[in-house]
C-alpha cells in the first residue's frame, strides 16, 4: 500500500451493514486508526449478525450504535452526522443502498447519513445479479446524483459461489481513495521534501569520536509536520536517539558528515524543498585510527580537518524551482552572521536559533526562532514547543512558495 498521509485527525464516521463483507469493515477500521484517524461505528442490527459490534468498538475505542433507540434512550445521529468529516458505508447492501436513496430512515446510518453534512463514501457489496438490477444501478446513480462518492464494486468470487461484480472494494483500496480525498488540499500534497538532522559523529578510533549535543528532535518535529502536511518526506538523520513516529517518513541514517553529505547529493535533485536541520560537525579527524588509540604518557594531536558543507553544495545546485532552508545558531551578532549564511549557503530562508533563552536550541523541547528571508526580512517568534516551531517554519515556506513568481 502507498504512503498514507492525509487521514491523520480525521474524524471517519463508518457505517457497517448486513452483509458477509461486513468482516473487512474490522480490517478497514483499524487502517484508518492507523493512518491516524479517529473512527465511529455505526452497524444495522443485520451487520451484528455478521460481524460483533464488541469487535468495532475495541478497535475504534469507541461504542457502536445499532439502533436509532434502544434501552439506553435515543442515540444522537445528528450529532454523528455532523462530527465526521467523511462518512463511509461499507458494506452497502442493495437494501440500505435503497433506503439512503429515497430517504427510508429505519436505521442508524441512514439516519446519520440524512443528517451529514460532510462528504460519504459508499462501498457496495452484493451478488452479481442484485448488483446489475436496475433498480441497485438506478439507486447507485441517485446517490451519486446528491454527490455522494461511490467507492467501485470489484469483480470476483462471491460469496454466493458465483463469480462476478459485485464484491466490496478491498479496504487497502478504500483507504487510498480516503487518502486521495483528503490529500488534495494538503498545501504539500505531491511535494517532496528532503530534510537532514541529528548530529554528526566523526570517528577517531573504533570507540572514539567528535560529536555534538544536537538531538535532532528539531528536524525531526519539522520531519512530522511536513508528513502531516501531506509530504513525501526523506529524512537523513545523523546519529540521534529519537526517530520519528510517522511511518511514512523515510529514514535515511547516517553517522559522519561526509555520508549525510553523499545521502544529501543523492537525494536532492528530486526534492522541491530541502531543509538543513543538521548540526554538522565543521571538522573531522584527519586520519582515522584503524586500532583503539592507547594512553602513551604524551596526549596524542588529532589533526582536524574540514567537512563538506552540504547546504552550500546544495545551495550551489539548486534550481530555479527547489527551495532550501538552513538553520544557524549563534552566539554573537547572530542576525548579521545568520544573514551571511543565507547568502554564502544561497538559501531561500534562514531559522535563526536563539541561544540567549533558557529552554531554547541543542536538546530543550522548545526552541526561539528568527526566519529571515533574502530581502532581509525578518520575523521573530516566541518561545515555543519545537512541534508548534514547525508549524512555524512550514507556514513560511509555504507562503514563500505560493507567492513565487
Ligand atoms: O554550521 P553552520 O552555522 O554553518 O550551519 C548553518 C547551516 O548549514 C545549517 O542549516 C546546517 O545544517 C548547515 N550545514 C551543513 N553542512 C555543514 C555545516 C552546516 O549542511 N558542514
Amino acid at each position: 500500500m502507498g504512503a498514507v498521509v492525509a487521514l491523520q485527525g480525521k474524524k471517519i464516521l463508518l457505517g457497517i451493514t448486513g452483509s458477509i463483507a461486513a468482516y473487512k469493515a474490522a480490517f478497514l477500521t483499524r487502517l484508518l486508526i492507523r493512518a491516524g484517524a479517529e473512527v465511529k461505528v455505526l452497524m444495522t442490527p443485520a451487520a451484528a449478525q455478521f460481524i460483533s459490534p464488541l469487535t468495532l468498538s475495541t478497535l475504534s475505542k469507541h461504542p457502536v450504535f445499532t439502533e436509532v433507540a434502544g434501552a439506553k434512550g435515543w442515540n444522537n445521529h445528528v450529532e454523528l452526522g455532523l462530527w465526521a468529516d467523511a462518512m463511509v458505508v461499507a458494506p452497502l447492501t442493495a437494501s440500505t443502498l435503497g433506503k439512503m436513496a429515497h430517504g427510508i430512515c429505519d436505521n442508524m446510518i441512514v439516519a446519520a447519513y440524512l443528517s451529514a453534512r460532510c462528504p460519504v463514501f459508499f462501498a457496495p457489496a452484493m451478488d452479481v445479479d442484485m448488483w446489475q438490477h436496475p433498480t441497485t444501478q438506478e439507486n447507485v446513480q441517485r446517490l451519486q446524483k446528491f454527490g455522494n462518492l461511490l467507492i467501485p464494486v470489484e469483480s470476483g468470487e462471491l460469496a454466493s459461489g458465483l463469480s462476478g461484480k459485485g464484491r466490496m472494494a478491498e479496504p487497502e483500496t478504500i483507504i487510498q481513495i480516503l487518502d486521495r480525498h483528503f490529500s488534495s488540499d494538503l498545501p504539500l500534497s505531491g511535494k517532496k521534501i528532503l530534510l537532514t538532522a541529528g548530529p554528526t559523529y566523526e570517528a577517531i578510533d573504533p570507540v572514539r569520536f567528535i560529536g555534538n549535543r544536537s538531538s535532532g528532535k528539531m528536524g525531526i518535529a519539522l520531519a512530522e509536520r511536513a508528513a502531516a502536511l501531506g509530504a513525501e518526506v526523506d529524512l537523513i538523520l545523523g546519529p540521534s536517539r529519537l526517530s520519528p513516529k510517522n511511518a511514512n517518513i523515510r529514514v535515511h541514517p547516517v553517522e559522519s558528515a561526509r555520508e549525510m553529505y553523499q545521502a544529501a547529493i543523492r537525494l536532492f535533485p528530486q526534492a522541491d524543498i530541502a531543509i538543513m536541520a543538521a548540526a554538522v560537525a565543521d571538522y573531522r579527524p584527519a586520519t582515522y585510527q584503524e586500532q583503539k588509540i592507547k594512553k602513551q604518557g604524551t596526549a596524542p594531536d588529532i589533526k582536524l580537518v574540514e567537512n563538506p558543507d552540504i547546504a552550500a553544495s546544495l545551495g550551489q545546485q539548486k534550481k530555479a524551482n527547489q527551495i532550501l532552508v538552513g538553520f544557524a545558531l549563534e552566539t554573537e551578532d547572530a542576525m548579521a552572521n545568520a544573514r551571511k549564511k543565507l547568502k554564502k549557503k544561497n538559501l531561500d530562508l534562514i531559522v535563526l536559533n536563539s541561544l540567549e533563552d533558557a529552554g531554547a536550541g541543542f536538546n530543550h523541547d522548545t526552541n526561539r526562532i528568527t526566519i529571515i528571508d533574502q530581502d532581509n526580512n525578518y520575523t521573530n517568534f516566541e518561545l515555543k514547543s519545537k512541534t508548534a516551531v514547525a508549524e512555524d517554519v512550514w507556514s513560511a515556506i509555504i507562503d514563500l512558495y505560493a507567492n513565487r513568481p
